[in-house]
């Protein structure tokens, strides 16, 4: 086990958020220690839907959703899907889901989620340019589809809050959509375009690439599991972990949905849930779009990438240990068929991963308030792959002492 010296740090957790923290605190000169206890980006930064979107500052809850969870609970294939006997372990958090989704809080927490996503290009281009990636990155946009001018207009508030943030918006009617991307079947009435966002054609490949380049600089990588932390009189001395005791002065948590754990053993009880999502890729889809799609009635994007047609989303509640039910991504599959006439679907993968999801849609991040030298930046939610740079950005900042590119207040651990 590799000992950690005065000026190291170490990351718990080598997912998107972990890597981009790591690298932007390599950069400014820390001994860096990448610990995870399986390979880098292998759980939930390996399979999502590469959207990387500046533009979306409306949170996950919105006001009267709520209404909509009775209707959840009914089809193990639809949208949206909460396993009947999971029901009780969700209830506490879908209470607190409601209570974030009144329109006073939404209004609030689209500020912070703007203060975090916004940046999020120039945030990666350090990284990306590094690594010799920045050409997986495609900005053209990010085209929001409705079978009906009706369902647009009910998204009003979304809308609203994207105005309100000054991200700029081409209403489309159904020619328009046509015109934009030739290859969806002419049965969308409405829809817009998010000029500024885009995606990453390889979520992976990204990530590989920048911890290849975080080795070639020196990094560390340790595989092993961290179980514990020990304390002494000035903070944290060390992790317990699955290969042995590994001493460190300074620690970052970014576990993604096991933060959960990891937060517990230092006391604090996190409302961490996973949101179950489903992916299939298509290796020889025969239909060509240019940007990311999304069919908003389905709540699920289909992504132009390099391994393929990816068709990725939806939202289930059933826990971490509950088996995968693929019957979802064939679900999305089918569906495609009828957005895309003339897909190719013979052939593809399928993968579920867990969002790590907080009630009010906000990640934590900072500093622990009642343990020195332990670090947070965990619970991005839909949105980790858009938040993980400039997350990488702030927390190099707190812990270099300078004063954080944004407000971090509603960051805070002690928020709930
Ligand atoms: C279907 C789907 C589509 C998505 N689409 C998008 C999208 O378009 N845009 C977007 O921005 N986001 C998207 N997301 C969300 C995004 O993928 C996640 O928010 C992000 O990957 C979370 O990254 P992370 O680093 O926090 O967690 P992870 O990637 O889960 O990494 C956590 C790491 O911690 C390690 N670990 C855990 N516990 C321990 C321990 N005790 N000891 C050692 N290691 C440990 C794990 O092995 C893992 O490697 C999507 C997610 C899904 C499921």
């Amino acid at each position: 086990m590799p000992q950690i010296t005065d000026n190291g740090i170490t990351m718990i957790g080598a997912g998107i958020v972990g890597i981009c923290c790591a690298c932007y605190l390599q950069r400014s000169g820390f001994d860096v220690t990448l610990v995870d206890r399986g390979e880098p980006a292998m759980q939930t930064s390996f399979g999502n839907a590469g959207g990387i979107s500046p533009g979306n500052v409306a949170p996950l809850g919105m006001p009267g959703m709520w209404k909509q969870i009775p209707g959840w609970l009914l089809d193990d294939t639809g949208p949206l899907f909460i396993k009947g006997h999971y029901l009780p372990k969700a209830l506490p958090w879908l209470t607190r889901f409601a209570f974030q989704s009144r329109t006073s809080r939404v209004r609030q927490i689209s500020k912070a989620l703007l203060a975090l996503n916004s940046p999020t290009f120039s945030a990666y281009q350090p990284l990306l340019d590094d690594a010799g990636v920045a050409h997986l990155f495609h900005r053209t946009g990010q085209l929001f589809i409705y079978r009906t001018r009706q369902g647009m207009e009910k998204d009003a508030l979304t809308h609203e809050l994207r105005a309100a943030s000054g991200s700029s918006v081409e209403y489309l009617n159904a020619l328009d959509i046509q015109e934009v991307e030739p290859a969806l079947a002419p049965i969308f009435e409405a829809g817009y375009l998010i000029p500024e966002n885009g995606h990453c054609k390889d979520p992976l490949g990204m990530a590989q690439a920048l911890v290849k380049m975080f080795l070639n600089k020196g990094g560390r990588l340790v595989k092993t599991e961290v179980l514990d932390f020990v304390f002494d009189a000035n903070g944290i001395s060390g992790l317990l972990t699955s290969g042995g005791a590994l001493n460190t002065r300074r620690v970052v948590i970014a576990a993604g949905i096991w933060s959960k754990t990891l937060c517990a053993k230092l006391g604090w009880r996190i409302p961490l849930e996973s949101h179950r999502g489903y992916h299939a890729t298509l290796e020889d889809p025969q239909v060509a779009i240019q940007r990311m799609c999304f069919p908003v009635d389905y709540k699920f994007a289909v992504t132009p990438m390099t391994m393929g047609l990816r068709i990725a989303g939806t939202v289930e509640l059933a826990g971490l240990d509950a088996l995968p039910n693929y019957e979802r991504a064939r679900k999305m599959v089918e569906i495609s068929q009828i957005l895309f006439p003339g897909l190719r679907t013979e052939k593809y993968t399928q993968w579920m991963g867990h969002r790590p999801c907080l009630p009010d849609s906000l990640p934590v991040i900072g500093p622990s308030p009642d343990h020195r030298g332990v670090y947070f930046a965990f619970g991005h939610g839909h949105q980790g792959l858009v938040g993980a740079s400039q997350t990488g950005k702030v927390i190099d900042e707190i812990i270099r002492g300078v004063v954080p590119s944004m407000d971090m207040k509603p960051f805070k651990i002690d928020r709930f």
